[in-house]
């Protein structure tokens, strides 16, 4: 009996110290993911906000008023020909706001 009980337990110790082991190399390896899953969002959140939003606001506000647009020069907003309600010295204003 104590040779049987002594010999799990140098295979559980020997276990132990492999299991100890894995742990080491297991909390590197999941420190090391947590530095990677830190800079991930990081960079997400510095290219989302940033760049798509600005890209955004940009493309509208440069969009030219096209060859059948005209700019109302009291409103600035650019409204389609069909809305010129008065043209006055190359400015032209919309029906809504001469409405
Ligand atoms: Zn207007």
């Amino acid at each position: 009996m104590a040779i049987e009980s002594a010999a799990p337990v140098a295979m559980s110790e020997a276990d132990r110290a492999k299991e100890i082991a894995q742990l080491k190399a297991g909390k590197t390896a999941a420190m090391a993911n947590l530095i990677d899953e830190a800079e991930t969002p990081l960079a997400e959140e510095y290219v989302l906000p940033g760049g798509e939003a600005a890209q955004e606001d940009v493309s509208i506000e440069i969009l030219p008023e096209q060859v059948d647009e005209f700019t109302c020069v009291s409103c600035f907003m650019v409204r389609h020909r069909t809305q010129l309600a008065r043209e006055e010295n190359g400015q032209k204003f919309c029906s809504e706001c001469e409405g």
